[in-house]
């Protein structure tokens, strides 16, 4: 069995797998984790990617739980961030990674067979399932497909071979959007002048979100996360790295300057999905066992992406007519 993604949603869904079948995960990326993503620049270290994690679900709060005693999870702050820090406590836990966001994934594909830096290229059906195309030309068979990637990443994928899929999983698939984020990682040369928690969402302006990454325990030395605006980050996706840097320090106010040459800005193309799929993951119809999983199935965040996972996870124990597998690692709303 094959999974595309080394995400929250592919490594949930193989590690659930993992005790009944052998089950490879093939991810682009030099390491595990996606969108749960940490950088080191010089000293400074940041989570770029996902931030922080809420529970909306016992399903998912059980999770959670485990990757707490696991020691990959801890309480980061409670209640909403504003422009001025923690304002309106709503009652949900922000839990952070131990010591990064990352270390949750890094946690979640131990024992796993992750091969990273294995891009797929192409899916084509064979008499035994799939046939699984990589870059580097090389070849796997697989009898079930669970492919986590964003979904117009993942519909690339099976245009590139010689698939239909249904006109309703079609319609389906290409109807879900995503919004761009752009997000740079300053690394400081003193305190960035951001407060309690270490972190700020404010109400105006090309930022959406401000994190100080020593204040939350991430990284040694003062480095900050900006992340801009969906809208701001539409307008500038492909502008110049000196421009979206220029804008978003000017707009962040800090007290320290950043450090000439620790600087750098990550383009996740896509951040978020925008809208969403209504069920966990969805089972292609009249095609070799293909499951199509991620956050954009029936959830959203962290959270949607591990629910999605275990929800594939299931779905191939019932095509290959096997009981439920059991969940071995664990619909949210904007709660920033
Ligand atoms: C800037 C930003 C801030 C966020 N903030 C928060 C937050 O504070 N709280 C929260 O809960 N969520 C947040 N999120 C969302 C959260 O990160 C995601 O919902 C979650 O991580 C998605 O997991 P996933 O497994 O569905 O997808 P991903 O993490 O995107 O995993 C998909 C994987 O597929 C791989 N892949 C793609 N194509 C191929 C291919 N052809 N071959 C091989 N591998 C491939 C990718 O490399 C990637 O690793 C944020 C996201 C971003 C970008």
């Amino acid at each position: 069995m094959l999974v595309v993604g080394a995400g929250v949603a592919g490594l949930t869904a193989a590690r659930n797998l993992s005790d009944s079948y052998d089950v490879v995960v093939l991810d682009k990326g030099r390491g595990v984790g996606g969108r749960l993503a940490t950088r080191r620049i010089g000293d400074a270290t940041f989570d770029h990617g996902a931030q922080f994690i809420t529970t909306h679900t016992p399903e998912f709060a059980e999770v959670v739980a485990g990757w707490e005693r696991a020691g990959v999870a801890r309480p980061w702050f409670q209640g909403r961030i504003g422009p001025g820090g923690i304002v309106n406590p709503d009652g949900h836990t922000r839990f952070r990674g131990v010591a990064t966001m990352n270390a949750i994934a890094k946690h979640l594909a131990e024992g796993l067979d992750v091969r990273v830096s294995s891009r797929v290229v192409a899916l084509d059906p064979s008499d035994a399932g799939w046939r699984i195309r990589l870059d580097d030309a090389a070849e796997l068979a697989a009898a079930v497909v669970v492919l986590t990637a964003p979904v117009p990443q993942a519909l690339a994928l099976l245009t590139a071979g010689p698939i239909a899929l249904s006109a309703g999983d079609a319609r389906a698939l290409q109807s879900i959007r995503y919004e761009p984020c752009l997000a740079v990682m300053a690394a400081l040369d003193g305190a960035s002048g951001l407060d309690g928690p270490g972190a700020v969402h404010p109400s105006v302006g090309p930022i959406e979100w401000m994190a100080d990454n020593g204040r939350k325990g991430v990284s040694a030395t003062p480095a900050v996360t900006i992340h801009a605006t969906a809208e701001f980050s539409e307008r500038h996706l492909v502008s110049s790295d000196e421009l979206v840097i220029s804008e978003l320090v000017r707009a962040a106010g800090l007290r320290a300057r950043p450090i000439d040459g620790q600087v750098q800005v990550q383009r996740w193309r896509y951040a978020r999905p925008a809208t969403l799929h209504p069920e966990r993951c969805l089972v292609a119809d009249g095609l070799p066992p293909l499951v199509f999983a991620g956050d954009a199935f029936g959830g959203s965040k962290v959270e949607g992406a591990a629910l999605s996972g275990i929800a594939a996870s299931v779905a191939v124990a019932s095509l290959l007519g096997r009981a439920e597998p059991p969940t071995r690692s664990g619909a949210p709303t904007d709660d920033r």
